[in-house]
């Protein structure tokens, strides 16, 4: 019996070695521990011999069955990994041995268009400024006249970082900082700010919503700034977007750092105006939040509104970019789907 033992178990080894799938496992796994199994014969086995023999016999037989368990189990996750680094090695990616210039990358659809807007602006006086991704609550909110409890908080769903700070939720949390930085207009030429950013909310994901997506923020600060001013900005901007002479309107709209705020709308491209599903038949696209900024806002920020005043617009990159690529998906933007992401280089 003994002698038995050894072959079952050498057997098994050999057997276990040529295995490449969880099927030809299982099927092993049946052959040795199975209800007919060779382990499960020799328990059968023991019936036969002396209450002695029975008791020595036994315990090698268990140790075998035990040892024959653990080696599948074991083999399980061998073959897991296999599968995984298989995966990996069959996926689409990057090769870093490819020589420069043959295999170079290419700038992303939103890295085009905020450079777009960035060279508009720039041509216009505008200083381009860089928001941190980790903020103060103060500076996301406070600072923008969010206060505590204020329902607009409610409706960004905020990560919240474990030492109280947070991932900014918008790119006029940089607004603050920027106000400090330059304080308020010394020449007489107006302060002109443009800072993109990533911001981050916790959304569900759709083909219209992400965690991670990118705003495009401005302000004009000076003595003598009003609404027509921000009007001539916006609508240089969007016809330099959109390579076309855009029609622009402005609705009321409530954001709590602008006062008054407006909604600005462009006129649908699609229909020209005489209304499609894409406008919802009302010929405009809502497009950007945007306004006079709030009295409070440029206090917080160092500067006096009773001598000042300023605009301030909020343009969705991430969303001006599905529209001047026509992307449906907002996914694609951070899938690393290289093969898609590609089609949209100059
Ligand atoms: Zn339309």
């Amino acid at each position: 019996m003994l002698e038995n033992l050894e072959k079952i178990k050498q057997q098994f080894s050999e057997e276990l070695n040529a295995v490449n799938s969880n099927a030809e496992l299982e099927k092993i796994r049946v052959s040795f521990l199975g209800k007919k199994g060779l382990v499960t014969e020799q328990l059968k086995n023991l019936r036969d011999l002396t209450p002695e023999e029975k008791k020595t016999a036994g315990m090698q037989v268990n140790k075998l069955k035990n040892e024959i368990e653990q080696a599948i189990v074991e083999y399980q996750k061998t073959l897991e990994e296999k599968e995984y680094l298989q995966e990996i090695e069959n996926s689409e990616h990057y090769d870093y041995t490819i020589p420069g210039g043959r295999g170079a990358g290419t700038l992303h659809p939103i890295s085009i268009v905020q450079k777009q807007i960035e060279d508009i602006f720039k041509t216009m006086g505008f200083i381009i400024e860089d928001g941190l991704e980790i903020q103060t609550e103060y500076n996301n909110f406070e600072a923008v006249n969010i206060p505590k409890n204020h329902p607009a908080r409610d409706m960004q769903d905020t990560y919240y970082l474990d030492n109280g700070q947070l991932l900014k939720t918008h790119t006029s949390a940089a607004q603050n900082a920027i106000m400090k930085k330059y304080g308020a207009p010394k020449t007489g030429e107006p302060l002109r700010v443009l800072f993109p950013g990533r911001c981050f909310r916790n959304e569900n994901l759709d083909a219209s919503h992400e965690n991670t997506f990118f705003q495009l923020e401005g302000i004009m600060i000076g003595d003598d700034i009003s609404i027509s001013n921000l009007i001539y900005f916006m609508k240089v901007l969007l016809s330099e977007v959109f390579e076309r002479d855009v029609k622009v309107r402005l609705r009321p709209g409530f954001f709590p750092f602008v006062e008054p705020g407006f909604e600005l709308d462009i006129n649908c491209e699609i229909c020209e105006g005489s209304g499609c599903p894409t406008c919802k038949h009302s010929g405009w696209l809502e497009l950007l939040p945007c306004g006079m900024i709030h009295p409070n806002v440029l206090r917080m920020g160092g500067i006096d509104p009773d001598k000042y005043t300023g605009f301030a617009f909020g343009l969705g990159l991430t969303r001006l970019a599905m529209m001047k690529y026509n992307i449906k998906d907002i996914r694609l933007f951070n899938s690393g789907n290289i093969k898609q992401l590609r089609q949209f280089t100059r």
